[in-house]
């Protein structure tokens, strides 16, 4: 069968990139930042409703390039605004990009993931069960905030107060600073100004702790920081998180004093999910003020959003709220995130490993009633 090349997609490339692909077909600067905005201002995807470019050129265009976004396998919305979507890629994988709205305001956050699935396997959490891992590209994580966008309309970009989609959180599946090239030209595309706009300010990037990446990431990117802290003790950390046998918590909380761009109106985020009985003590809250003693630190504690098979439980609500009081007491944020989206499988990974597990049923019903598989494209 014949086979016709796949055509390149322009959503992903840095502007040097999409100038040197302009220039590879004899095409000016100029010629990229007319794409530019089309692409991240306007959102749009064909090149022929793209007015100001002749039609000489978007034949051109078209027959060289595609301006695609990942197709959106699922949506799911929750009772409480919470939206999910399971995003798949032209290979056939999927990652899961969230929308959490925050409540009573009309804006919210956009969960990116990074990579389908994760090589880190912390023992709380459910995308460190997948086997299958690799790196999302650049033009996969800018698109998934741009399917969000699709999704609400929000094209042209709009005023930065305007917008229901207002931050960026890089908390999905994966480690962000594992696949730190296409993350940072992925954010470096969502904050430029003549696109898609989003301020620094308004991005947050979580790692479980890659201390050689921090100081890097800070400096190029200038986002907000978030580190999966979890435990306060090298012990209960090399349990849960086995990137800490590798990154203990001495260099951790260095790399966290040396982050550019902290100071007391940028604050570090540690996130700290609550276990029942494993890091949710009174002592542990203590321990926890003395290890960021120092640290432009707020904390964001999560109750464990549990999954089937998983080892833990969550915290009492009770115990949840005493951690709280003696981190608030010592002067420092630390609200609990309530749990959203619970009714759509809100857990990280859940939705990817549910659809997994759809697949594998429903092939497993076709074998039993002597039915071939079928082929799909992808
Ligand atoms: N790999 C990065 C970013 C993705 S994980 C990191 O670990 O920081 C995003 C956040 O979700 C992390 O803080 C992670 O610890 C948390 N998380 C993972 N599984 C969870 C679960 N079952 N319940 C609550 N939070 C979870
Ligand atoms: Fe990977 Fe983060 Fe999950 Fe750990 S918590 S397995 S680093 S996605």
């Amino acid at each position: 069968m014949d086979t016709i090349p796949a055509k390149k997609t322009l959503i992903g490339l840095s502007r040097a990139e999409l100038t040197a692909e302009m220039a590879a077909i004899g095409e000016k600067p100029f010629r990229a930042k007319q794409l530019w905005h089309w692409m991240y201002n306007r959102g749009e995807t064909d090149f022929a409703a793209m007015s100001s470019i002749s039609k000489v050129m978007q034949a051109k265009l078209a027959e060289h390039f595609v301006v695609r976004r990942p197709k959106v396998e699922r949506e799911m919305i929750s009772a409480d605004g919470t939206r999910k979507w399971l995003l798949k890629f032209d290979d056939g994988n999927e990652a899961e990009t969230v929308f959490i709205p925050d409540l009573d305001e009309d804006r919210g956050s956009v969960c990116i993931s990074t990579q389908v699935g994760c090589t880190l396997t912390c023992k709380f959490c459910h995308t460190g069960t997948q086997l299958l891992v690799r790196n999302l590209t650049a033009a996969e994580i800018v698109g998934q905030f741009m399917a969000g966008r699709d999704a609400y309309g929000e094209w042209p970009t709009p005023d930065d107060t305007g917008r229901m989609l207002s931050n960026v959180v890089v908390m999905g599946m994966g480690e962000p600073l594992y696949n730190f090239e296409n993350v940072a030209t992925a954010l470096e595309i969502l904050m430029d100004g003549e696109g898609i706009g989003i301020s620094r300010r308004r991005i947050t990037l979580s790692t479980s702790g890659v201390v050689p990446m921090m100081k890097l990431c800070g400096e190029r990117l200038g986002v907000n920081l978030a580190v999966s802290l979890h435990a306060v003790t090298d012990e209960i950390r090399d349990r849960i998180m086995p990137i800490n046998k590798k990154y203990p918590l001495k260099e951790l909380m260095q790399a966290c004093r040396e982050y550019p761009g902290a100071s007391n109106a940028r604050r570090i985020t540690f996130e700290y999910i609550m276990l029942k009985g494993v890091n949710d003590s009174a002592a542990d809250a203590h321990a926890l003020l003395k290890l960021v003693k120092g640290l432009p630190a707020k904390f964001n504690l999560i109750p464990f959003n549990p999954w089937p098979g998983s080892e833990f439980e969550t915290s009492d609500m009770k115990s949840v709220k005493a951690f709280s009081d003696i981190l608030q007491d010592a002067g420092y944020a630390a609200p609990i995130r309530m749990p959203r989206g619970r009714d759509i499988l809100a857990a990280c990974g859940q939705l990817r490993s549910d659809s997994l597990r759809e697949k594998a049923t429903r092939a497993k019903a076709r074998a039993a009633a002597g039915i071939e598989d079928e082929h799909h494209g992808g």
